[in-house]
């Protein structure tokens, strides 16, 4: 099987394309603008397997160079990760994300039409939920996103559903998978590749550079939540399970299928249980700071993933907050400055 991964060289999408090339003869060709994903990422990805791995450094919206790519690889399948993903960007920059999502969405799904690839495995987010009231959110709770992080990434599902739809209709093999994820932490089991980000906004990594010095401490937005410890809950997946997820997603798809799954493990813990299990794992206390809640951050999101348990049999291996810390910590004593150092 030969699959092409958008956004590969990013930070779900570089653990995904490594789980995509274990089974012996599968290949992977990444495809990454590198305006946020990393050469080194997509590099440690060709080493581990000369010759199964191949990377392009593309802008999905380069349609005339997208749509030469797609045929002449004519991939079995596309993983589509490629997306800016942090919420109080896009509501500094909506256009921004509105653009590269829906942009780049459409032109792949052309360039996929066009070349005859059948099947699509789409990253899409628990944002496009918004700030649902009733606990936990199943994937039948009505989607009405609070950010256009999350409006984008909603409207990519919506353009894809319809894509399945006209294939139907037509009677192409067309058939597409929608993952929502939660909250995702940890790096991969070999310590090769972890988070990140260039700003580091995300929950673990800012408390473990906090750990090691360097920043003066957390920043703990919030401790006035309707929660037991009054900061916000949210069900964290270690990146390892969601990449399994992928490959799980890619292989349930059935011509003319269209779903959608959350991915979480449908636990909670808030932002003190998340620090306390980073301070174990650093072995050292984390300075923290009390700062005012963050815009946009509802005080609990946790998901149901009853549905991907019992129709893809997926199932998490990690349960706890421990293995994620863990894992993150090794990635980051490893690789100080990121894929750079
Ligand atoms: N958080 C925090 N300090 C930080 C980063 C995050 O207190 O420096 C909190 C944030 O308010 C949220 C949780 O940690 O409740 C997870 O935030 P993250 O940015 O990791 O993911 P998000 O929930 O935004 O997808």
């Amino acid at each position: 099987m030969h699959y092409l991964v958008t956004g590969g060289a990013g930070y779900i999408g570089s653990h995904t394309a490594r789980h995509l090339l274990r089974p012996p003869g599968s290949r992977v060709t990444v495809v990454d603008s590198l305006v946020r994903g990393h050469r080194q990422a997509a590099e440690r990805l060709q080493a581990a397997d000369p010759g199964r791995g191949t990377f392009v450094q593309l802008d999905l919206r380069e349609r005339p160079a997208l749509a030469d790519l797609m045929a002449r690889v004519r991939p079995d399948a596309v993983l589509h990760f490629a997306a800016f993903t942090l919420v109080g960007e896009s509501v500094s920059n909506p256009a921004m994300y509105w653009s590269c999502g829906v942009g780049g969405t459409s032109s792949l799904l052309e360039a996929m039409r066009a070349a005859g690839v059948p099947r699509l495995v789409f990253s899409s987010t628990a944002a496009t939920y918004g700030a649902p009231e009733r606990m936990p959110i199943s994937e039948d709770t009505p989607q009405r996103p609070v950010n256009p992080y999350g409006a984008s990434k909603l409207a990519c599902e919506e353009i894809i559903r319809g894509e399945v739809e006209a294939a139907r209709r037509e009677r192409r093999d067309f058939s597409a998978t929608m993952l929502r994820y939660f909250n995702v932490a940890g790096g991969s089991d070999d310590g090769l590749r972890g988070e990140d980000h260039a700003p580091e906004t995300h929950l673990v990594p800012s408390a473990l550079q906090a750990a090691r010095g360097m920043r003066p401490a957390l920043q703990l937005f919030g401790t006035d939540y309707p929660t037991p410890d009054g900061t916000c809950i949210r069900d964290y997946v270690h990146v390892e399970d969601l990449a399994a997820a992928h490959v799980d997603a890619l292989h349930a798809l059935r011509p003319g299928s269209c779903e959608a799954f959350n991915v979480g493990i449908g636990r909670g813990f808030s932002v003190r249980e998340v620090l306390a299990e980073c301070e174990r794992a650093a072995g050292r206390p984390i300075p923290v700071e009390v700062a005012p809640r963050r815009d946009g951050d509802p005080p609990m999101l946790l998901s149901d993933p009853a549905r991907i348990m019992s129709v893809l049999g997926w199932a998490p291996r990690h349960r706890t907050l421990g293995p994620m810390a863990e894992s993150a910590w090794r990635w980051m004593q490893a690789n100080p400055r990121g894929y750079a150092g």
